[in-house]
């Protein structure tokens, strides 16, 4: 057959062998693979000059917690994917629930006054898992469009409330809401907010609760997570209470370094979340559906969020899904007002919500959360602070259940971090990857988030192949 490659001349091509290790016959071989991706696709927050140059790895299959690239190498997935299958790889009862219902209703919309049973019985499983308040759910296809949703609804909830002037909402510096227009607005991550002329109006962001990397000496983490915390009252009373829709964070920011904030800072964003009669948003999409060891993560913190927006771990990946749930006061509001005027041709697909369904009937039946919470959760932390107690390149261990991040500092007594710290962490990910572990690097924080299925075995691996990473760092950089 005939491609085009990067430099645009056509070359033939023979068919290649299957490869060893992976089990489905592979119809090219590595260098065919990484030709054509570079010829004719864009990967998504890449350098694709540099990825042309260096090749893509082809990942052609996945069971349990391994993955096998298309050389034949096994690979222990530290991130289960991107921090979404939950359940693990290689499930049949979500392929299954997804052929049946193909097979039965592919698609059919929800707008025309009509509905289907999948996402009838997902939204009742959902009203059952989520915490008692969460009583509705709007569908959408991704975490972005959760948050884009989130935006939507609380707009249109203080417009019932006869406070249309409500209109700012409040975010954070380095948190992580998505890519859609919106979502990226909402995030605070400096470099997209580059790319983007034209943002979402009335967005505002106060700083993150980073302790590590943004306390000033002496102070305690209590006290850290107060004032950040506190920095949203400044901010409503800067703007005016009457002038504010909402507040919105994940429970810990996942994408910008699995950041745990101090036991202090939820409580008190509630508090002032209540007192000005302000929305509190969580974004569940990485923390929602176990990763910590509760369902939801704002359980882990405890709060009571008014709207959770939900995707990654709602069908484990195996399918695009997101949605948001309302607590009933938001939902009631909704319900009782006429039109919303919002939706997306895919709002409740019924093979994403077959999907879903299966998935969290795995999670609930197979006790998967609980086995995080009481058994794999509490040894993947345990393990990791032992392993890196006393290392010369590791800061600290955030993290609950099997989720944790790993922060690289120069001295880490002092919480000195490096002037080129997201060099280091690229260096630290480069020997995972070279060690067949993928645990994902931003900036200087080295991430994992495995499936939740991990055994207490394959945790020994994992983190065992970590340390090797990390180890081989320090010595590059002559810190051991
Ligand atoms: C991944 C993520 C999103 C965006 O979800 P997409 O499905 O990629 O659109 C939003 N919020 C958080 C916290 C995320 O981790």
């Amino acid at each position: 057959m005939t491609y085009r490659t990067e430099e645009s001349a056509w070359v033939q091509v023979a068919p290649a062998a299957p490869v060893a290790g992976a089990q489905v016959a592979q119809q090219r071989s590595t260098a065919e693979y990484r030709a054509l991706d570079a010829a004719h696709h864009i990967h998504p927050f890449s350098d694709m000059g540099s990825l042309n140059r260096s090749g893509s790895r082809v990942i052609v299959k996945a069971q349990g917690v391994y993955l096998w690239d298309s050389e034949g190498n096994k690979i222990i997935d530290g991130m289960a994917g991107l921090w979404c299958v939950n359940v693990g790889y290689g499930r049949k009862e979500l392929a299954e629930a997804a052929y049946r219902q193909m097979q039965e209703l592919p698609y059919y919309n929800t707008f025309f006054k009509t509905t289907h049973p999948p996402v009838i019985e997902l939204s009742a499983l959902l009203a059952e898992i989520t915490p008692a308040p969460f009583t509705h759910f709007f569908y959408c296809n991704s975490g972005s469009e959760g948050n884009d949703t989130v935006l939507r609804t609380v707009h249109q909830y203080w417009i019932t409330q006869g406070k249309p002037s409500k209109k700012y909402v409040i975010s954070r510096k380095n948190a992580y809401h998505g890519s859609t227009i919106a979502g990226a607005t909402l995030g605070g991550m400096g470099y997209m907010h580059e790319q983007m002329p034209s943002k979402v109006e009335h967005i505002v962001h106060i700083d993150q609760p980073y302790y590590f990397g943004e306390a000033e000496a002496g102070m305690t983490p209590e006290a850290f997570g107060l004032a950040r915390a506190q920095q949203l009252e400044a901010k409503i009373l800067e703007l005016g209470a009457e002038n504010v829709a909402a507040f919105i964070g994940e429970p810990f920011q996942g994408a910008g370094g699995v950041i745990f904030p101090p036991s202090t800072y939820w409580p008190e964003i509630q508090r002032i979340c209540r007192k000005y009669d302000i929305l509190l948003a969580a974004d569940e999409v990485i923390g929602g559906f176990g990763r910590t060891g509760e369902w939801f993560a704002h359980q882990h913190f405890g709060f009571e969020p008014d709207l959770i927006t939900l995707a990654k771990g709602l069908t484990s990946g195996y399918i695009p899904m997101g949605a948001v749930g309302l607590h009933e006061r938001v939902a009631k509001a909704i319900i009782e007002h006429g039109e919303f005027n919002h939706g997306l041709t895919y709002s409740g697909h019924p093979v994403a919500a077959a999907v879903a369904l299966a998935n969290l009937k795995l999670l609930r039946d197979g006790k998967i959360v609980e086995r995080v919470k009481n058994d794999t959760g509490p040894y993947f932390q345990q393990l990791l602070r032992e392993t890196f107690a006393g290392h010369p390149l590791i800061g600290e261990i955030a993290g609950a259940g099997l989720v944790a991040g790993l922060q690289l500092a120069e001295d880490p007594k002092t919480r000195k971090r490096f002037e080129n710290g997201g060099d280091v962490g690229t260096l630290c990910r480069d020997f995972c990857f070279n060690g067949n572990l993928i645990m994902r690097a931003t900036g200087d924080r080295m991430l994992l988030s495995p499936p939740l299925v991990i055994t207490r075995q394959e945790i020994d691996e994992l983190v065992s192949k970590a340390k090797m990473a990390v180890d081989a760092t320090a010595q590059q950089l002559g810190l051991s």
